[in-house]
């Protein structure tokens, strides 16, 4: 029997992936890579390199300088490249190329409206929460206060949607303790995330600077094309962007 009375087990009740921040990934880190070359002029091992022994040894005539276990017993430790400039995640590429095709690029302002993010962030909120049917009410609670306010700002209909969700989650009373698990979540999350991409994001004229939509294609996973709507005017900012960018 595999898990007998004396061993201590817990039932898997959701799971989660993300991405390591920069901080965090700084903290993990043991060693800064900063070297290319692996070997020194006589074969030994490079210091900062990928075959730095802080990071585990390469071979079982070394011992690893950050846990001191040799060849077998060292897990292998994590170093950290520092970019000099900001790199997009190529995972995140396709991301990415849906957030420059709902921007302007004259203004540098996502064209759908203000209402439809508080939305998003809102319903994406309570969907972590466990509240599943008060994320279909968010919608109905930001229908009715623009009918209500149909010139209602960005700030305002921020904080009305904030208070209802805080009602939700108990964040302004007694804690955000009663989180119920979604089965799912991730899928009821990317379809609300897919919904505001499809709807939202392809907006043909700016509505902050009415400036036309520039034309965005990607090109095998790693370059974005931007072309000008016709009659722009060419500014220092577009050029920087309509240069085009390869990933290595
Ligand atoms: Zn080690
Ligand atoms: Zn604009």
């Amino acid at each position: 029997m595999m898990f007998g009375k004396e061993v201590p087990w817990r039932r898997l009740e959701g799971m989660s992936f993300g991405m390591y921040s920069a901080e965090e990934i700084r903290k993990l880190s043991v060693k800064v890579i900063t070297n290319s070359r692996f070997l020194d002029a006589v074969g030994n091992v490079a210091p900062n390199s990928l075959y730095d022994l802080a990071l585990g040894p390469a071979d079982n005539k070394e011992v690893c300088s950050t846990c001191c276990q040799d060849f077998n017993q060292c897990p292998g430790h994590l170093g950290h490249v520092e970019l000099p400039l900001p790199v997009y995640n190529p995972l995140f590429f396709d991301k990415l190329y849906l957030l420059i095709r709902g921007s302007c690029l004259a203004c540098h302002m996502l064209t759908c409206p203000r209402a439809a993010i508080h939305l998003l962030l809102n319903q994406l909120k309570l969907l972590d929460h466990g509240a599943m049917q008060q994320v279909y009410q968010t919608e109905q609670v930001l229908n009715q206060y623009l009918e209500e306010n149909p010139k209602a700002t960005g700030d305002e209909i921020e904080q009305v949607l904030k208070e209802f969700t805080d009602t939700v989650t108990g964040e302004d009373t007694e804690g955000s303790e009663n989180i119920k698990p979604i089965k799912h979540l991730v899928e009821k999350k990317s379809s609300l995330i897919n919904d505001f991409w499809r709807i939202h994001m392809k907006t043909r004229k700016c509505p902050w600077c009415r400036s036309g939509r520039f034309t965005v294609r990607r090109e095998h996973n790693s370059k974005l094309i931007v072309t000008m709507p016709s009659g722009a005017q060419t500014s220092d900012s577009t050029d920087d962007l309509m240069a085009e960018r390869e990933s290595t």
